[in-house]
């Protein structure tokens, strides 16, 4: 058992959502879900096949400054956070349009922080074929938060930016997106991602070089490691997909059936917790 996460032994607690704890099994085994409300944390994996209630008490708390808001803005804050926070802005999600050196980042030293980092581009395997990008200290949490059950690493480049702009040629033949439906449903045949890394680096041979004599010979590296494959705690998963909402339905009850990506899989459907940042839940699990 990991011990990235504090887990308390509490079967009931009200507090604020944040995105589940995801930590990678050993080996072949599944991964190790946390729960987490406010400051507690509670282990979902021992709880498979209990009942499980999260009742929204109507109240949100931004994640970034905890002020009280009506509404949650890109899954989790506040307005004016939304508005001010580097982390919320377009260029986050869209890296290519990075606008640092325009010396117009919403939070310089943040950017500095996060963005100006070593970046890898990767190929996964979550409802199909997709590629992605994001921070090197950020993996595998990224695989395991988008439900992928195969990963593999290929480039690795100097910052966010050159990341936006590698992704962007793959787009031209490769999507980047997660069916959330078959992913949960996991009939998600495995595939062979070195071989698709060396098709889609044959195919954009020349596309990449170009790029590399704009930013720089050794600023895009190929990586060569073998590929991860990641499992997830289910015991069944839904044959047909259904989801909960906080704000259509404060109540969300059934039999926890399994755990993957951000999503709980209840025996009455299934919630995206990540979406419901900052919700104020009380949990109960019988
Ligand atoms: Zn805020």
């Amino acid at each position: 058992m990991s011990d990235l996460f504090s887990v308390a032994d509490v079967t009931a607690a009200r507090g604020t959502l944040r995105k589940m704890g995801i930590a990678p099994g050993e080996g072949e085994a599944p991964a190790h879900y946390t729960l987490r409300t406010g400051e507690q944390r509670l282990a979902l994996n021992a709880h498979l096949g209990a009942a499980l209630r999260l009742t929204h008490t109507g109240n949100i708390h931004c994640l970034h400054c905890g002020r009280r808001t009506r509404k949650s803005f890109a899954q989790g804050y506040c307005y004016p956070c939304f508005k001010s926070l580097a982390q919320c802005d377009t260029c986050i999600v869209k890296p290519e349009t990075c606008h640092y050196h325009l010396g117009t980042c919403r939070e310089p030293r943040w950017g500095e922080q996060h963005c100006f980092q070593p970046h890898v581009v990767y190929l996964a395997n979550s409802s199909g074929l997709k590629v992605g990008i994001t921070r090197k200290t950020q993996l595998p949490t990224r695989w395991l938060d988008q439900g992928a059950i195969q990963a593999l690493p290929i480039l690795e480049v100097d910052d966010r930016l050159q990341s936006g702009l590698v992704e962007t040629l793959f787009k031209q033949v490769v999507g980047d997106r997660t069916n959330w439906r078959a992913m949960l449903k996991g009939d998600v045949a495995p595939l062979d991602l070195v071989a698709e890394r060396d098709r889609l680096l044959a195919s954009l041979a020349p596309e990449l070089a170009a790029l590399r004599q704009r930013v720089g010979e050794t600023a895009i590296r190929e990586v060569s490691l073998d590929p991860l494959s990641l499992s997830y705690p289910v015991w069944e998963a839904p044959r047909k997909v259904v989801s909960h909402n906080f704000d259509k339905d404060p109540d969300v009850s059934g039999r926890l059936m399994g755990l993957k990506g951000q999503y709980l899989i209840l025996d009455t459907g299934v919630i995206n917790l990540r979406k419901f940042g900052g919700y104020e839940v009380d949990v109960a699990i019988e």
